[in-house]
């Protein structure tokens, strides 16, 4: 059936033939299908448009939209998934088709539809999520474009997410190799910024920069699988003088922008004892002109405690905040922890996650909070997801809290838009009701 896209006609979302709706599926690989794309399409303005044209219409709407997407893309399936969703299953040769696509689709929804002699503009918001063939986690992926789409509708623009490659399958020699070149060549490396929000002061207090590798062929490669190669092959000093260059860079826009808050980066164990890198991190920092910190894990302190130490303290000399993260989950000890300079802990989302639904782990949050306290630390709990989580972690007096519930980790751009949007955010998402109030950032 070719019909103007334009133009709205009947079709049945049933007469989409039932392949052509399959479920999203592992076919063989070919040269052509070494990627796998799900992209969801939805009608953000959808309830204005019922309102206007009627239940019945707006059927014939939805499954017009997913005629358009049909014809524009090549191969794909294509279903209505609820009242105002579809779903676009389609495979290409190379990442980079996934942005072509989405082009695509922006463009054949930007001419407005006509239902029954009126033009209506549709507001469209795509979420896409990109696979590596063959993969076999079929439900992650719909959970990152349920993602991707959440995130396009608040920032109004295409978004698209990686589907990470699993750990079983990387081959550690070849990733070390690749991850060599990579920060030589550091377009492939970028940052996300997830913020820390402080409960009292209803503020942006920091955010912390978290490095992800987009492999030309693996895809989305996590800090997880190759920040421990990167330690072993000693690359560990490169990469991480290469974010601290990018955050500088970063913080001094975020602070252009008006919000001057400390971006803080991790810094691996091994590190600490680096006399290469601190004299380096230090320099930088030092000439940077922009608000940094540091996480560092206690674990990595009680490895060589002299020289950590006394590196930290050179760090916070020069106006470096430190902050110990993880803490709990690994080594621990009280003699150490009194004496690191640090002015916040952050409590391991190991305990967080798990905060509403064992006995013992509010307990161990409590009682962290109130030592860190004592050691005039403020509190941050990692990994916060919950409405409910943040209602305790409140009333159990941490300081600020960081998760998905707030934010998931994001681009410049979209922090930025985060931040200038912040009442909007809280209007908009259930998630955030407790931040009604909230002000924006601390400006600094
Ligand atoms: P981390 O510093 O403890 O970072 C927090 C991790 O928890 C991040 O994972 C973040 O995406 C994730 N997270 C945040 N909120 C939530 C939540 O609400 N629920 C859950 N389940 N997870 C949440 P990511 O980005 O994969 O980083 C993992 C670890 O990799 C980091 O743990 C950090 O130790 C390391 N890492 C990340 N970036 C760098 C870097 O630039 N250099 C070094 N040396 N290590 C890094
Ligand atoms: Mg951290
Ligand atoms: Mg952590």
């Amino acid at each position: 059936m070719k019909r103007s896209p334009s133009s709205l006609s009947r079709l049945d979302p049933a007469s989409i033939p039932l392949e052509d709706q399959g479920e999203i599926g592992f076919p063989p690989v070919g040269a052509g299908k070494r990627f796998q794309f799900l992209i969801l399409v939805e009608i953000v303005n959808f309830a204005i448009l019922r309102r206007h044209v009627g239940r019945q219409r707006c059927d014939v709407l939805m499954a017009d939209v997913a005629e358009r997407a049909l014809l524009a893309i090549d191969g794909a399936q294509v279903r209505v998934l609820g009242p105002a969703q579809v779903e676009i299953v389609a495979f290409g040769a190379d990442r980079d088709v996934l942005a072509a696509m989405l082009d695509v689709l922006t463009a054949l929804f930007d001419s407005p539809v006509d239902i029954d002699g009126e033009q209506y503009a549709l507001d469209v918001a795509l979420g896409a999520t990109a696979a590596s063939m063959p993969h076999h986690d079929d439900v992650r992926m719909i959970e990152e474009a349920e993602q991707a789409l959440a995130d396009a509708r608040i920032e109004r623009r295409p978004v698209e997410r990686d589907l990470p490659v699993e750990t079983a399958r990387i081959d550690r020699i070849a990733l070390a190799r690749d991850l060599h070149v990579a920060i030589g060549r550091s377009d492939e490396l970028f940052l996300q910024y997830q913020p820390k929000v402080h409960v009292r002061r209803q503020q942006i207090a920091s955010v912390e920069a978290l490095i992800r590798w987009r492999h030309p062929t693996r895809g989305l490669v996590l800090p997880g699988d190759f920040i421990p190669i990167a330690e072993d092959s000693r690359d560990i000093v490169a990469l991480t003088l290469w974010t601290l260059r990018q955050v500088i860079t970063d913080q001094k826009t975020m602070a252009a922008r008006g919000y001057d808050v400390p971006v803080f980066i991790n810094i691996a164990g091994v590190l600490l004892s680096d006399t290469r890198f601190v004299a380096e991190a230090c320099t930088l920092v030092q000439h940077g002109g922009a608000k940094i910190g540091f996480e560092i894990t206690e674990t990595s302190v009680i490895r060589d405690p002299e020289s950590a130490i006394a590196n930290l303290k050179i760090f916070a000399e020069i106006g470096i905040d430190v902050a110990i993260d993880d803490y709990g989950a690994g080594l621990s000890s009280l003699a150490y922890l009194k004496q690191l300079p640090a002015c916040e802990l952050k409590i391991d989302k190991l305990f967080v996650t798990q905060l509403t639904s064992s006995n013992r782990d509010p307990l161990i949050v409590r009682s962290t909070i109130d030592l860190a306290h004592a050691l005039e630390m403020e509190v941050v709990a990692e990994g916060v997801e919950t409405q409910a989580a943040l209602a305790l972690l409140t009333v159990m007096g941490c300081d600020m809290v960081q998760g998905f519930l707030i934010s998931r980790p994001i681009g410049l751009d979209a922090l930025l838009q985060f931040f200038d949007e912040g009442r909007h955010l809280a209007a908009t998402s259930e998630a955030r009701v407790p931040f009604a109030r909230f002000s924006g950032v601390q400006r600094g």
